[in-house]
């Protein structure tokens, strides 16, 4: 391991200090956070930004990601962007559209942009049969230029995935997956409807590995009804067992006032804050003990797997989708609500399906928000992508990239770091700021010293909380 790097070796799970700095924070997938996009014409922003990349960088890195939005039934804690149906000729209407779509964007560029990286989500992108997911694929195609080498995940639920799926996915290049699992016990899935036998997700699994998805990933939810360290500990041997290359552990945040499925769960099957720390410390210390490395925020990976290889070169990233090994990646994203970053400009499509028609149907590109990054953004992003990825922020690299003094610029952040330097959760040198093995599950609170909109803001109470 690089020397500069070692302290990512150390991880220190601390839950009186975790209790005590629970609370809601953005989990930056962007800086600034999709919250703080403006409503109205970005349209022309975008396609500048567009032209840009296709002067200067078309030879960069590029992301492709399509949100298929439709679930054929509803998971009681589901905060996604979804729409349920049994009907798969929504989907059909829905690539009508997504094609429109496509073909707005490929007419910004005199050639076919290399694409590097493609990821489906969801909702559930194994709902579209067979036959609409290759016309998906023969559309992206047709549009886009796929390196070999291209990364291309797709999120699985395996209640819902036809026969003979996983070999069409691995014949148009698809080489990982996630798997929504959450948890294996049959009351748990009960409660939040989502029956799911351990079998099944054996049987997934184990066939994705056979037709050469060298990356599989385990989505699982910890502070579910019902759930206990018991349920717990039961569903982490099983899963063990399975050995999936990635693991991510996801905090449930229960806000029956803004997400209507959540009023289907019981108040009194939700685990008290104790319980669900202890869920959460028992998780960590199996995953580190099987051998697992914490990559951050939810996620951890076994040592071998790009992602624990990327955090020890100190080459990890983070985009919409989490952690990802692509550096510093514009990302076109496709579908009702999703969201792209392309150079400086963010823009986010109408999250209304009926808005996104309407948009496609007008010929215009369905953005619906967005916003142009200052050079103050910037600047901050870089900060806590720093803060986030490597755990450190070398200062006199930093002065250098920037033009501009560290300790000035960020007088106001450095002095609100000095509560967390008390608690051990971060140490602040001439030189760098880095987050210690105890403060690092508590990176995201790091991060937030230096958000500008956080400081200005009311109220952060959209968030999801810490733990
Ligand atoms: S968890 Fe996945 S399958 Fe369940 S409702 Fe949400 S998007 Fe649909």
């Amino acid at each position: 391991m690089p020397p500069q790097y070692s302290h990512l070796a150390g991880v220190e799970f601390d839950p009186e200090v975790i209790a005590r700095y629970d609370g809601s924070g953005p989990r930056y997938t962007s800086y600034p956070t999709a919250d703080r996009f403006i409503e109205g014409p970005i349209v022309a922003q975008y396609v500048t930004a567009l032209h840009k990349r296709q002067d200067a960088r078309s030879g960069a890195a590029l992301s492709l990601y399509v949100h298929l939005p439709f679930c054929d039934t509803v998971c009681y804690y589901c905060a996604c962007n979804k729409i349920a149906t049994k009907d798969r000729g929504r989907a059909d209407v829905y690539l009508d559209y997504l094609e429109l779509e496509i073909a707005l964007i490929r007419a910004e560029f005199s050639a076919a942009p290399k694409v590097t990286q493609l990821h489906l989500g969801g909702g559930t992108p194994t709902f579209l049969t067979n036959a609409q997911l290759s016309r998906l694929m023969q559309m992206l195609k047709q549009a886009f230029a796929f390196t070999l080498d291209a990364e291309c995940s797709i999120e699985i639920d395996p209640r819902k995935l036809n026969d003979g799926t996983l070999e069409l996915l691995a014949d148009h290049g698809f080489n990982r997956m996630s798997i929504g699992v959450q948890d294996l016990d049959p009351a748990v899935q009960k409660a939040v409807n989502r029956l799911q036998p351990a079998e099944l997700t054996q049987t997934v699994l184990e066939k994705g590995r056979a037709l050469g998805f060298s990356s599989i990933n385990l989505d699982l939810i910890y502070g579910l009804p019902k759930q206990s360290v018991s349920t717990m500990q039961a569903t982490l041997s099983t899963v063990l067992t399975w050995r999936p290359e990635r693991i991510a552990l996801y905090s449930y945040a229960h806000l029956p006032e803004r997400f209507m499925p959540q009023r289907r769960i019981a108040n009194a099957d939700i685990p008290s804050a104790t319980e669900k720390l202890a869920m959460l410390k028992l998780a960590v210390t199996t995953l580190l003990a099987a051998g697992y490395v914490y990559i951050g925020m939810d996620h951890f990976a076994l040592p071998e797997d790009d992602l624990a290889i990327a955090l020890e070169h100190g080459t990890l990233q983070r985009n919409f989708q989490g952690y990802s090994t692509q550096a510093d990646c514009d990302l076109i994203a496709l579908g009702v609500s999703a969201i792209s970053r392309i150079g400086d400009t963010y823009s986010q499509n109408h999250r209304v399906l009926l808005d996104y028609y309407k948009a496609l149907d007008e010929k215009q590109l369905p953005l619906a928000k967005g916003l142009v990054m200052t050079r103050d953004d910037e600047i901050r992003r870089a900060a806590i992508h720093d803060l986030l990825c490597q755990s450190t922020l070398n200062i006199p690299s930093f002065e250098r990239a920037w033009g501009m003094n560290f300790t000035t610029y960020f007088t106001h952040d450095l002095a609100q770091l000095q509560k967390l330097e008390c608690d051990g959760l971060v140490e602040v040198t001439e030189d760098s700021i880095n987050i210690t093995p105890r403060g690092r599950f508590l990176a995201r609170i790091v991060a937030m010293r230096f958000d500008r909109y956080l400081r200005e803001a009311k109220s952060i109470t959209k968030f999801s909380r810490v733990i």
